[in-house]
């Protein structure tokens, strides 16, 4: 195992992180504050070619591969947990459904304004009766000659309300369970019957809008469908999969930021005539939160290898996501410890960490959903 970057991921790792330094450190507690989607600074970063990174260039991406990127999302998330979740859905999800499973006119029509960050994508599989158990999703797609027919609703929609293509997944036979669940590209500018009902006010990630979505006979072209019916499911698990390694990204990141803040805090503090940093119980916590965050890191980038080699990642991307967001929510909390009464109000950053990493263990898998994911597998490994 090889424990150093290449030179394109350093390559990548520092790019993002001077602009992350210049561009998002400096707003980052106004997009918490007006929790507004970013679309300057979103635009900036399409210029950049961070819209789109691991994609190759004929779809109008960066051609990193997807290690390159979790490396780049790691450094978006120090900067903004809220920009994070935005790079990550429409990337690692929303681009990937297209990139994996859409024929080459669908690439070339809907993931290469996508990858070039001209448009912005979405990714909506969760329901309000369905969010680990993704077979009892009630959205329906009927065939009506060579139109689809959907109806329904979706919960908690990353980009949601911004977004100009969204993979959304359907029932295309109500009665075949988890294989009767197919996936579709729809155009919310173009595709009458896509409404918006609203966003979440949440505890952080916030700059990302999660919306509520209903389709009220939302008609779309056959030639919307991904692969084939009956195959959602299993786009879904794939896209998830590969969408842990960046979610793990995005918590090491933000744990990053946390201690970060809070070793610079308790260099300057002083309490007892000594910098608090001198005293062994928070020296110690800086142990902890560092050793946990290169911990975390390394789980990452194990799954990351092996994803781009090709090798199965189920249980690697899993246990990254889940050590990650464990990790990060820790650190955060540890982080507004060492700051005392200070890190409890919005003065300093500690709070933001803390809220923004706490989203990990809830979206794409569950800690609890991961820990089964993880147990199925070594049971399999047996
Ligand atoms: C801010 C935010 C952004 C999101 N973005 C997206 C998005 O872009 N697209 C999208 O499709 N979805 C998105 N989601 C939805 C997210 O993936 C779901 O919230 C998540 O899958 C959990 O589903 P749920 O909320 O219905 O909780 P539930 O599934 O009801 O879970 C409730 C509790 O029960 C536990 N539980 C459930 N099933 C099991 C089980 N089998 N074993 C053990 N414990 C279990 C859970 O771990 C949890 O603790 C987002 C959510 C949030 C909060």
């Amino acid at each position: 195992m090889d424990f150093a970057l290449s030179a394109e991921q350093q390559q990548i790792r520092d790019m993002v992180s001077e602009f992350v330094d210049e561009e998002v450190v400096p707003v980052a507690d106004e997009i918490d504050h007006e929790d507004e989607y970013p679309a300057d600074l979103v635009s900036e970063m399409a210029e950049l070619g961070l819209m789109g990174m691991p994609f190759p260039e004929e779809y109008g991406g960066s051609g990193l591969d997807y290690h390159s990127y979790a490396i780049g999302l790691e450094e978006i998330s120090r900067g903004s947990g809220g920009l994070g979740t935005i790079v990550a859905a429409h990337t690692s999800l929303a681009g990937n459904m297209l990139y994996e499973f859409g024929d080459e006119s669908q690439k070339e029509e809907y993931l290469t304004p996508l990858a070039a960050g001209e448009e912005i994508g979405a990714f909506a599989l969760s329901e309000a009766g369905a969010g680990s158990d993704v077979p009892a999703m009630e959205t329906t797609a009927e065939k009506d000659g060579n139109e689809y027919v959907i109806n329904g609703g979706k919960l908690w929609i990353s980009n949601g309300s911004v977004a100009d293509t969204v993979t959304v997944f359907a029932k295309t036979d109500p009665e075949a369970g988890n294989k009767g669940i197919s996936s579709f590209v729809v155009k919310p500018e173009a595709d009458d019957g896509f409404i918006v009902e609203g966003t979440e006010e949440k505890l952080g990630d916030k700059g990302c809008p999660t919306a509520e979505l209903r389709f009220d006979d939302l008609r779309i072209p056959e030639d919307r469908l991904l692969g084939e019916e009956g195959e959602g499911f299993v786009h879904a698990l794939k896209t998830l999969n590969g969408g842990r390694i960046t979610i793990a990204a995005r918590g090491v990141g933000i744990a990053r930021a946390a201690f970060e803040e809070a070793r610079d805090y308790a260099n300057e503090r002083e309490q007892f005539g000594q910098p608090i940093g001198e005293f062994q119980s928070i020296k110690h916590k800086l142990a902890d939160m560092d050793t946990k965050i290169q911990a975390a890191k390394m789980l990452m980038h194990k799954a990351a290898d092996k994803k781009i080699r090709g090798e199965n990642y189920i249980k690697d991307a899993s246990q990254a996501k889940l050590y990650a967001s464990e990790v990060s929510r820790e650190v955060a909390n540890e982080g507004i410890q060492i700051h005392g009464g200070y890190g409890y109000t919005k003065d300093f950053p500690a709070q933001r960490f803390y809220r923004d990493a706490k989203l990990n263990e809830i979206y794409e898998g569950t800690s609890e959903v991961l820990r089964n994911t993880i147990g199925d597998q070594l049971l399999e490994e047996a």
